[in-house]
């Protein structure tokens, strides 16, 4: 679903923390997040010759205000406009759990389909989003959805993906365990690395355009308008065109 968060992130000066080399995954609870949170940080590192991939933890089937639409069709429509926005980022794979949208958990089983894409893919950056960050302002807080993905996909790193006995049967299937050295989280309120995005703020745009059951009635023209200010503010901080704020954690 659309998010809307009003005020930009507020925190302590940044720090500079370079892009590791080497894949990248990203984990968000609803089709469109990755867009909003990260879509010109992903599109950089994929210029960069990084692999990235996506994991998306719902399927967006309350993603609409329309009592009349049928659900099933919603998540259909989402799956269809992730692999679409996530052709324009380049992306090299997108996986959609069928968890319904307002009803992630942080459960054994949404932490293992974690540590499995993680075991996978192997990522040195793992990209969510800040579990701590609630409030934004006093005009909103944050989704149950984005607050538990934050917090399951750390949980599903550590202790999870590096540990030989968690998710045993992955190993049965030739997996190997993987510390994730470098977390990346969006939507926080704690920000410690401001990435440069410039040049890529127009295709955070059109993947976030694609998913067009989200961003219809006028609220794609809103983000718009308010991407490209937040992105401004954030790229003032450290003297860039655009930039998206980031805590960054280094594990190892
Ligand atoms: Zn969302």
């Amino acid at each position: 679903m659309a998010d809307v968060v009003p005020e930009g992130p507020q925190g302590p000066p940044p720090s500079e923390a370079p892009a590791s080399p080497g894949p990248a995954l990203a984990v968000f609870a609803h089709p469109d997040d990755a867009e909003i949170s990260a879509g010109g940080t992903l599109a950089r590192w994929v210029d960069e010759g990084r692999e990235v991939h996506l994991l998306v933890l719902t399927n967006g089937d309350r993603g609409s205000d329309d009592p009349s639409v049928d659900r099933a069709e919603l998540a259909r429509t989402g799956l269809t406009e992730t692999e679409d926005a996530a052709r324009l980022l380049g992306l090299a794979s997108t996986t959609v759990l069928g968890t319904h949208d307002g009803e992630l958990e942080n459960t054994p089983q949404v932490r293992a389909a974690i540590a499995l894409v993680v075991r996978r893919v192997r990522p040195s950056t793992v990209l969510t989003c800040d579990p701590t960050a609630w409030f934004f302002g006093n005009r909103y807080f944050n989704h149950s959805d984005h607050r538990t993905a934050g917090a399951v996909t750390l949980d599903a790193i550590y202790p999870g993906a590096g540990n030989p006995h968690f998710f045993t049967e992955q190993l049965a299937e030739g997996l190997a365990t993987w510390n994730v050295p470098e977390v990346w989280m969006g939507w926080t309120l704690e920000p410690s690395h401001y990435q440069d995005i410039t040049g890529f703020m127009d295709v955070k745009l059109k993947a976030l355009a694609e998913h067009r059951s989200q961003v219809q009635g006028g609220l794609f023209g809103f983000f718009e308008e308010w991407l490209p200010t937040e992105a401004e503010e954030n790229g003032r901080r450290i003297g860039v065109q655009h930039a998206e704020a980031f805590r960054v954690l280094t594990l190892d």
